[in-house]
């Protein structure tokens, strides 16, 4: 079985029908293009630094071995250490890893934290082994990385399917690998640690939070009254499920809710704690009594406000985007709108906030996270969520003044916010030797 309160599990055929680096790749070029990126520049950013790939052994309960295939990228460490999450999913592969490896990149710029981007993760499926087989996965992952991962050097973290206790085993095996009177100066080697080993508070819901805040910020630009408001929610994982707990507190109606195992809609609206607890227990939305049943296609053309994607990638296409009937997609999850679905949000005025902006919360309080252990220090949570408002409302703020300097869309202009940093950076260092 696997430990509680994972990130979101969707697991959509569509998923893996195109590459998704090549989404990065058109993303990359239209924003490169509207600021006259140098030649140079766009030459090093269009490809990863590195790019591990460890097949290591693992025994299972049984006693037999079964070979797993692991990877890391790091994509760019031009602004500090490389940084981002580790998934555990059968669909885990080296294209989509260099995707996400390049979209932590951008985001640790725009939220203007000291970090360069990287990602990681194991092709399998986590649900299908016990605790003890997890843990001895993610223990010889950790110890196949080796010194491809430190803390001043590339720093992992949760993603889809790993939480914080795969984040203390991968900690502690670490640390056992250190020399003993090395190890306390290595904390920070991940972030999203349980409280007691080492975690931040607020680490926990802080993906979730920064939706939310930017929600907040974007029903304040357009004079739109969130207590009045109806959204629809992909995914109900830790991301997901927080979102919801939040947006209660504004009054807005959650009316569809998917998972992996089907949709659900209650047009009076579903009570977010009532379905959480039921989630708690059966381990999915499935069979939640105070809603009825849909089928994807009517999940997604459900009329509503907002529809907050908090699952997998490439979920809003050419296909599905017209199906949409809403106002805002505030994405949630990482590459969950492709380029073509892009063009057609655009047309059809659906407002897009990027992910690279919608969720880097989750990595902003890493980087609170990892300053903590660095320092001997741990925050109170009120000082957690103001300094993440602050720092994720500035990243906002940024990307909105940028896409009305540039007449363009948000994802274009947060891809400026970012390449900017990077070009002064590089401009400043110059190229070795
Ligand atoms: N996995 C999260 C993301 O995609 C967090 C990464 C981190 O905290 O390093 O942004």
């Amino acid at each position: 079985m696997l430990p509680t309160s994972l990130e979101p599990t969707i697991i959509q055929e569509l998923t893996k029908q195109k590459s998704l680096y090549d989404n990065v790749v058109k993303q990359f070029k239209k924003a490169a293009d509207l600021m006259k990126l140098d030649e140079d520049i766009r030459k090093i950013l269009a490809k990863t630094n590195n790019e591990i790939v460890v097949n290591f052994p693992v025994k299972m309960d049984d006693g037999r071995i079964e070979i797993f295939t692991g990877y890391r990228v790091q994509h760019n460490n031009a602004l500090g250490p490389y940084k981002g999450g580790l998934r555990y999913h059968p669909l885990v592969d080296i294209d989509e890893i260099r995707a996400l490896a390049a979209w932590m990149t951008w985001k640790s710029a725009i939220a203007d934290i000291p970090f360069g981007g990287a990602k990681g993760g194991i092709q399998f499926d986590p649900t299908k082994y016990t605790i003890n087989e997890l843990e001895r996965i993610t223990r010889r992952f950790t110890f196949a990385l080796g010194n491809n991962i430190g803390p001043e050097y590339d720093i992992p973290a949760p993603d889809v399917n790993t939480n914080s206790q795969i984040m203390a085993w991968m900690l502690d095996t670490y640390l056992s690998m250190m020399p003993a009177h090395e190890r306390y100066r290595c904390l920070h080697v991940v972030t999203g640690k349980p409280i007691e080993s080492g975690g931040s508070v607020g680490r926990d819901k802080a993906t979730g939070q920064g939706v939310v805040f930017i929600i907040e910020q974007w029903a304040k630009d357009h004079n739109f009254d969130l207590g009045s408001a109806t959204y629809i929610i992909q995914g109900f994982g830790n991301v997901g499920s927080r979102v919801t707990s939040l947006m209660k507190r504004h009054g807005s109606k959650l009316i569809a809710v998917e998972d992996i195992t089907g949709a659900l809609l209650n047009s009076e609206g579903i009570n977010p704690d009532d379905l959480i607890e039921y989630v708690k227990n059966h381990g999915s939305i499935y069979g939640y009594p105070s809603a009825k049943p849909i089928d994807h296609n009517i999940f997604l053309a459900t009329k509503a406000d907002i529809f907050i994607p908090a699952a997998m990638e490439n979920q809003i296409t050419a296909e599905t985007a017209p199906m949409l009937n809403l106002k805002l997609v505030a994405e949630a999850a990482n590459g969950p709108t492709d380029p073509e679905a892009d063009i057609i949000l655009n047309r059809r005025n659906i407002h897009v906030i990027p992910d690279i902006l919608c969720n880097s919360g989750g990595v902003i309080v890493s980087y609170f996270e990892w300053l903590q252990n660095k320092r001997s220090e741990s925050w109170e949570l009120e000082e957690v969520d103001s300094k993440l408002h602050k720092k994720i409302i500035n990243a906002y703020e940024r990307v909105r003044d940028t896409a009305i300097a540039y007449r363009t869309d948000w994802r274009t202009a947060a891809y400026i916010v970012a390449l900017k940093r990077l070009r002064i950076v590089y401009k400043e260092r110059g190229i070795f030797p």
